[in-house]
């Protein structure tokens, strides 16, 4: 059994360098943001409180598909107001307690690679691996819009760069396991290398 844990601020890279890992060592990719990002889209929908849900949801993750309440929301969770609700109910602490247990059990019965924002200093503070990845605001921003447009949407570039340091404000300042390098994490600095490159760089120090 091993875990690997991969946190880092958002646009980093993180989803695409943990799936390739995953599929390189052959152990199971669990994205925890998309966990976030499916409370936050029952709330928008249902209109309601997030307190009000979190006791009753079901959130389950196969084949790389995240499953609300046994619908396929995969496609659903990644607009941009789902992102802004994820990251203000990530804040809320029944939210959190609800989903580390359920990321624990997942990574209970099987080797994972899980990446987040606090794997590392709080889900499995016991990982065998830890890494940090990072990237410059505006190279995280860059990255993201060419992803949009292959997505055929289109964010301006300001605006995705705004964005997304509104989001490191607010995943960094939260009380409640706010984002941070745990000590024993290898930090990844992104900027400038390719994908392949990263993977590279994780796959050496793992095997
Ligand atoms: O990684 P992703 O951008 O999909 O995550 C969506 C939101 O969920 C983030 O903005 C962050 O606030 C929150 N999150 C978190 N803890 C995690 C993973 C994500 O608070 N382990």
């Amino acid at each position: 059994m091993m875990r690997v844990a991969v946190d880092g601020p958002s646009g980093a890279g993180k989803s695409t360098i943990a799936k390739k890992i995953a599929g390189a060592l052959d152990i199971e990719y669990i994205d925890t943001g998309a966990m976030y990002r499916a409370v936050a889209l029952k709330a928008i929908r249902e209109d309601v409180d997030v307190l009000d849900i979190i006791d009753d949801i079901r959130i389950e993750l196969e084949n790389g598909k995240i499953i609300l309440d046994g619908e396929d929301v995969s496609g659903l969770i990644r607009t941009p107001e789902v992102t802004m609700m994820a990251s203000s109910v990530s804040a809320v602490p029944e939210v959190r307690t609800k989903l580390v247990e359920l990321q624990r059990d997942m990574g209970r019965t099987q080797s994972v690679i899980m990446d987040g924002r606090d794997i590392g200093t709080n889900v499995f503070t016991d990982a065998e691996y830890k890494f940090f990845m990072t990237a410059s605001p505006e190279e995280r921003a860059r990255r993201r819009v060419l992803e949009q447009q292959e997505k055929g949407m289109t964010q301006r570039y300001e605006e995705v760069l705004e964005d997304i340091q509104t989001r490191d404000y607010n995943d960094s300042h939260r009380a409640l396991n706010p984002l941070r390098q745990a000590d024993d994490a290898i930090l990844i600095d992104t900027d400038g290398l390719t994908i392949d490159g990263v993977v590279r760089l994780i796959l050496s120090y793992i095997k």
